[in-house]
């Protein structure tokens, strides 16, 4: 078998004018035996993955600095080329960002730069993108499109895609800069493999790229609505989208109606081309006004909202796990009976494994590494939690069980990149390992020996969030903070919830809160009072939202936005926010 990068399609370099005149056919089977032979010698392929990503990139000034000499193995790139952050390679992505064209990062000149979300620091980052990461995006979305099409089979329809491009700019070098998914949905390809994926979007392309993300989202529904018998899929890039969408549909469902009714946009619609774009949709349509009326008010809380709404719909589909777990609750209620899949991992720097076991509950999803798309590196998470000296092991030497910090080289100018994500190898898909996504590496709560990480937050919300339930109460959004202005410090969690709950609700809250922290440098730092009783500060309904806007205002992306589940001390705006709408606030007296 040829076993060479390039029968797998190692993202070798084409024309892509050419290429969007060619039809795009999709075989799911093919697009199968080509992943399960690719992954049953991952190994060889990461050789040859790293072999061509050094061959077109070894001239550039940042390998040549690193002395490789032509070197394509890795021994001699490890031993060679050191692990770096964002940070370090900052002032070469922007020199490239201020238009220096020469071989800095990639043989050939980066035209595009995506703007990744940026949730953790409150900045969005300069990334590279280029054709290589579109197309590798593409190979992602078709590789699990056919394993879910095996489970799932859908016919020609369309797809509710809770959708939002970004504003793109030219940057000071005249580079196109937008975040990753703005530049992906920009791109003709996606649309085309949207088409042979049986999914087209049900919203014309002036939604999805409206300069107002409230007015697409009313939009996004009402299309939605109107087609609601060709309507298959729900899906976004991050499940917080469809958690938000269907929120408001809550609160806009009448006004929806009224438009299809009339066959009249509603006037909060006030950009022109989005408009002009909906008017050839929206026809007057009674019946199907009062059906949908009819629907909503014969549901009990929402539940099932969605395949009332849309009743051809097979599955909904988007990113579920990490830190969309806390809104699963939430989705399930509106999904009813209909499955959750959770859709593929990657990032603004490149994608890395694909969901091909599309039936598991989206808190047992895994991601089988695509090993033709970047090199991958793993550190076991032990020795860099422990500060020991990180020593990377390959995709085809991790081990079942362990934990691990993700570091990836792409066709995209990054090598030997610390991506922030800590991963689980839960088991291998041929040889290429299975990886569950843990949660970010960087520690969120940490005041003195204390680490807890965004997935002890989590969970700690989510015992707290029993206390409430109990009182037909939910956690609506969450984020925390350390607060060292107090002697001694303390964590303080800010919750959303979607009503009002007695004092004594809350302050069980607080403390189950505090107690639910199970990391043992948090306990007994607690008990000796090193780490003051933790505070929990319930802010006004709408605070998230207040969020979201902000960053949606710094140019992220709705379609990728991550709450944050803290915030730094020099988030100053997102402090400020929160601290501006806070209602009530709990101190805990659990120890
Ligand atoms: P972005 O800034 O939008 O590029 O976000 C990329 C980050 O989103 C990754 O580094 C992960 O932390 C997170 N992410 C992406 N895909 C998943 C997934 N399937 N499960 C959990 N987290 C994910």
């Amino acid at each position: 078998m040829d076993l060479s990068a390039e029968s797998f399609g190692v993202a070798p370099r084409r024309n892509m004018g050419m290429l969007e005149e060619m039809p795009l056919s999709l075989d799911p089977e093919d697009v199968i035996a080509e992943f399960e032979a690719m992954t049953r010698d991952a190994g060889r392929v990461q050789i040859e993955t790293l072999k061509k990503i050094l061959e077109e990139n070894g001239r550039t000034e940042y390998l040549q600095r690193w002395g490789l000499d032509g070197r394509t193995d890795p021994e001699s790139y490890k031993s060679c080329v050191p692990l770096v952050t964002h940070e370090d390679l900052e002032p070469y992505i922007n020199r490239i960002v201020d238009g220096d064209d020469s071989s800095i990062l990639t043989g050939n000149p980066i035209t595009t730069i995506s703007l990744s979300s940026g949730t953790t620091r409150g900045m969005p980052k300069f990334v590279p993108f280029n054709d290589e990461l579109m197309e590798s995006t593409m190979q992602i979305y078709k590789t699990s499109y056919s394993f879910r099409n095996r489970e799932f089979p859908i016919g020609n329809g369309k797809c509710l895609q809770l959708i939002y491009g970004s504003r793109q700019f030219k940057t000071k070098g005249g580079l196109a800069a937008g975040t990753a998914t703005t530049n992906v949905y920009r791109n003709p390809l996606f649309k085309r493999t949207m088409k042979a994926m049986q999914s087209p979007c049900c919203s014309p392309e002036e939604v999805i790229f409206g300069p107002d993300f409230h007015q697409s989202l009313y939009c996004h529904l009402l299309c939605g609505l109107i087609q609601r018998e060709e309507v298959q899929v729900i899906s976004s890039t991050f499940a917080h989208s469809i958690v938000h969408a269907f929120r408001t549909f809550e609160q806009d469902w009448e006004e929806l109606c009224t438009d299809i009714r009339e066959g009249v946009l509603s006037s909060r619609i006030s950009v022109p081309s989005v408009r002009t774009a909906m008017s050839k949709l929206l026809k007057p349509n009674p019946e199907l006004a009062d059906l949908i009326y009819n629907k909503c008010q014969g549901l009990s809380n929402w539940y099932g909202l969605i395949p009332e709404l849309f009743p051809k719909t097979r599955y909904i589909y988007g990113i579920m796990t990490g830190s969309m777990e806390p809104y699963l609750k939430k989705l399930r209620h509106y999904a009813g009976e209909l499955p959750l899949l959770s859709a593929d991992y990657g990032s603004s720097e490149g994608w890395i494994g694909v969901n091909v076991n599309p039936k598991l509950p989206p808190e047992m999803a895994t991601f089988a590494v695509l090993p033709n798309i970047g090199y991958f590196e793993f550190i076991p998470l032990r020795q860099s939690l422990d500060g020991l000296e990180a020593k990377a092991v390959g995709l085809a030497e991790v081990k079942a069980g362990e934990e691990y910090e993700v570091i990836v080289t792409s066709f995209a100018g990054l090598y030997r990149y610390r991506l922030g994500d800590v991963v689980k190898v839960k088991g291998f898909h041929n040889s290429t390992p299975e990886l569950q996504f843990i949660c970010r590496r960087n520690l969120l709560l940490t005041i003195n020996i204390d680490k807890n990480t965004e997935k002890d937050l989590q969970l700690a919300v989510e015992a707290a969030a029993k206390v409430l339930a109990e009182n037909k109460l939910e956690v609506v959004d969450f984020t925390s903070r350390v607060d060292s202005s107090t002697e001694p410090g303390h964590y303080v969690i800010f919750w959303e919830i979607s009503g009002e709950a007695s004092d004594e609700v809350l302050e069980e809250c607080c403390n189950c809160l505090d107690e639910s922290f199970l990391d043992a440098g948090y306990i007994s730092s607690r008990k000796v009072k090193a780490i003051g009783a933790l505070e929990l500060r319930i802010v006004k309904r709408g605070t998230f939202h207040k969020i979201l806007d902000h960053y949606v205002g710094l140019g992220a992306a709705v379609s990728q936005f991550k709450t944050p589940r803290c915030v730094g001390p020099t988030n100053n705006k997102v402090l400020q926010i929160l601290c501006n709408n806070v209602v009530k606030s709990y101190s805990s007296t659990a120890f």
